[in-house]
């Protein structure tokens, strides 16, 4: 079991990433769409895992584009982009930038690069059910944040 950890340039947006697995087994990859291009971003998964995000009150901005079937979250105050979000049935689940959030022994792996933009609504549905890890966003005051 392991417990990775890491923020947005800010601070204002943490994850916790529990995984049965070590950083050198979860398989770290470049979704080649013009989104995660532009930010460069190397994603990881793992369906058995668990995933908290917790983020300062109003720090969030979810974007949305394409077939419009997932949250995008960016931090408000340095334009990280954190993870991808969908609610799947009553769950959430993510996949995590493990770049932007600087997560140690995942953000500076060479990524695959993956393709995906050939599927449709449903194929993207399945996939994300199957291989996302359920997720938790927590909003928190600044105040109960802390300084650390
Ligand atoms: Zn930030």
């Amino acid at each position: 079991m392991a417990i990775l950890r890491g923020e947005c340039h800010c601070g204002r947006v943490e994850v916790c990433f529990e995984t049965a697995l070590s950083p050198g087994e979860l398989e770290v990859r470049a979704c080649q769409c013009s989104f995660c291009r532009r930010h460069g971003a190397k994603i990881v998964t793992d369906a058995a895992g668990r995933l908290v995000i917790s983020v300062e009150d109003g720090a969030l901005v979810r974007y949305r584009f394409g077939l419009r079937t997932a949250d995008f979250l960016l931090c408000r105050n340095c334009g990280v982009y954190i993870a991808a979000v969908i609610l799947d049935g009553t769950e959430e689940r993510a996949t995590l930038n493990a770049a932007g959030m600087m997560i140690e022994g995942l953000w500076d792996r060479a990524a695959e690069p993956i393709r995906l933009d050939h599927e449709d609504a449903e194929a993207r549905r399945k996939r994300r059910h199957r291989n996302w890890t359920p997720t938790k966003v927590v909003v928190e005051t600044a105040a109960a944040r802390g300084s650390g």
